[in-house]
């Protein structure tokens, strides 16, 4: 088990994060953005920065070589009209994309947008945990926070009744 910190400031012990966002224990803040048969997108609910999405499998894997061919096609359509919303809806120019292997929950991608504040902590992967700590510690205001549930509605409106 493992504590989880979430935006809101309060905690919550899981086995594996991944799921129990998707299969519904927890409903991360702003709640799904847009779900497959195969794949679940919600806001990380770790750092208040708009249009970060995490896109997790729903099946509990740990590589991208367990994904199976119908996964894999699941998920690369998802994750480009993740992409092509943010940037539509959001303005978002560039993307940072993460997942690593070796992460004590299940294969998820984090899709971090990049804005001009970020660039103050440099560019590329070293400014990434900074950035993200900036938020978390100096950007958890309510404003804030409205605008990143704001940004959350307008996505998942968008992929849920196909307007892109
Ligand atoms: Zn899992």
């Amino acid at each position: 088990m493992r504590t989880i910190i979430l935006a809101n400031g309060e905690t919550v012990e899981v086995e594996c994060l991944s799921c129990a966002i998707t299969n519904g224990i927890i409903t991360p803040d702003g709640g799904t953005i847009i779900e497959t048969e195969y794949f679940h997108a919600h806001q990380d609910v770790a750092y208040p920065i708009k249009g970060l999405v995490i896109l997790a499998s729903k099946r509990h894997l740990t590589c991208l070589d367990e994904l199976t061919e119908i996964e894999m096609q699941d998920y690369m359509n998802i994750l480009q009209k993740l992409r092509k919303a943010q940037r539509e809806l959001l303005g978002i120019e560039h993307v940072y994309y993460f997942y690593n292997e070796d992460t004590t929950h299940h294969f998820h991608t984090w899709m971090v947008p990049r804005y001009d504040w970020m660039y103050q902590f440099g560019r590329s992967i070293e400014s990434v945990r900074p950035v993200l700590l900036h938020a978390r510690e100096k950007m958890n205001t309510l404003e804030n926070q409205r605008e990143v549930r704001q940004a959350i509605e307008s996505l998942s409106h968008a992929l849920n009744h196909d307007l892109l």
